[in-house]
């Protein structure tokens, strides 16, 4: 299994030079080695097989920045250059620009070029560069490749990306022990979610102000003249609202997800595909932006990590529609009743009554 860590990590001017230096010569091999591919496709309809080394002889600057982040350069185009090869109707790959692509890097461990301890992360060609590990790393864990990230604002990110051994004898036994300590999780349009003992999980305010402060920000981006000096502000104004946004976000879904990983023995969610949902229902943004397919990832590898399970319910079974206390399934439920009121005399929260029958179906499958 593989699991992310994400930090910022704050380097030094000389350190951020190599970055933006290994940014620069990783965006330039990739270009250059499309452009070599698409016309060797033009003329041959063949893919060519070209390498960094190759190119390291007429650019020698080349060889100045980290070779396994050029290798990965070769990795992602080729991946990319053979979906255009599947489907030909997709186009080949996109060239990178300086100003619109992604400023970022990917490089392995190989032999121990790449540490991380006392707050300093250690990695080719670089001096140690000081990271804020807020997070402990189990020391069974293995590290396979570092990523870093230039966010638009100027701030820097790794994702570390580590490797560790299964535990899937453990998730046997939460059945055992008749998994008596499960929770339903709803999705809800409105906050996030719906947790089956009637708790409603929602952003905090702070990140809600923050997303009117972004309404605000790209109403004011709208009506600067573009490629104006006052654009190019406005629009750094909007990505750091952006930036934080995120942030915030994620802050608050692993505290939360890392609470009930801890509190559960298991978790049950309906099987939700996010895309087709946000399509479907055309919600489009809000489905997206609410960030609830992050939130059950977090969830996922937090609880498996525990030796613990998330069950996934198959999305058409009625979650919504059966009544948590007797059972009955109803027709029709239109999405603007909002309180669930059964024949029987249960009258609930539409999104808790749903929480409560995932949990019940949830444990139902775990044992079956
Ligand atoms: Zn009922």
């Amino acid at each position: 299994m593989n699991k992310a860590y994400y930090f910022r990590i704050y380097p030094n001017r000389e350190q951020e030079k190599m970055l933006i230096k290994t940014f620069g010569c990783c965006r330039f091999l990739y270009n250059i080695m499309l452009e070599d591919k698409i016309r060797a496709y033009q003329e041959t309809k063949k893919m060519l097989k070209n390498t960094p080394a190759q190119y390291k002889r007429e650019y020698p600057w080349l060889k100045e920045v980290d070779s396994l982040a050029l290798a990965n350069v070769q990795l992602h185009l080729e991946a990319a250059y053979r979906n255009f090869f599947r489907d030909p109707k997709i186009g080949f790959p996109k060239f990178k620009s300086k100003h619109r692509s992604r400023n970022s890097y990917t490089t392995n461990v190989v032999n121990g070029n790449i540490s991380i301890g006392n707050g300093r992360l250690k990695l080719p060609k670089l001096t140690a560069i000081r990271i804020k590990q807020h997070r402990e790393i189990p020391a069974e864990y293995k590290l396979k490749s570092v990523t870093v990230n230039r966010e638009p604002s100027g701030k820097y990110y790794v994702s570390l990306l580590y490797e560790y051994a299964d535990c899937e004898n453990q998730a046997e036994s939460v059945c055992q022990a008749e998994a008596q300590n499960i929770l339903g999780i709803d999705y809800a349009m409105e906050g996030m979610a719906v947790l089956s003992d009637g708790t409603r999980c929602i952003y905090p305010s702070y990140y809600r102000k923050m997303e009117q402060k972004l309404t605000r920000e790209q109403r004011k981006l709208s009506k600067c003249e573009k490629g104006s000096r006052n654009y190019q502000k406005q629009r750094k104004k909007v990505a750091l609202c952006h930036e934080r946004i995120r942030n915030q976000r994620k802050d608050f879904q692993h505290k939360l997800s890392r609470r009930l990983a801890w509190e559960y023995d298991a978790v049950a969610v309906e099987d939700l595909n996010m895309k087709a949902m946000s399509r479907c229902l055309n919600l489009g943004k809000g489905v997206m932006d609410n960030g609830y397919g992050q939130f059950v990832n977090m969830l996922s590898y937090k609880l498996e990590e525990q030796g613990k399970k998330l069950v996934k319910v198959d999305r058409y079974y009625p979650s919504s529609k059966t009544c948590s206390k007797c059972g009955k399934v109803k027709e029709t439920l239109s999405l603007s009743e909002r309180i669930y009121k059964c024949e029987c005399g249960n009258e609930m929260d539409r999104d808790v009554n749903a929480a409560i029958n995932l949990r019940e179906e949830g444990r139902r499958i775990l044992c079956a």
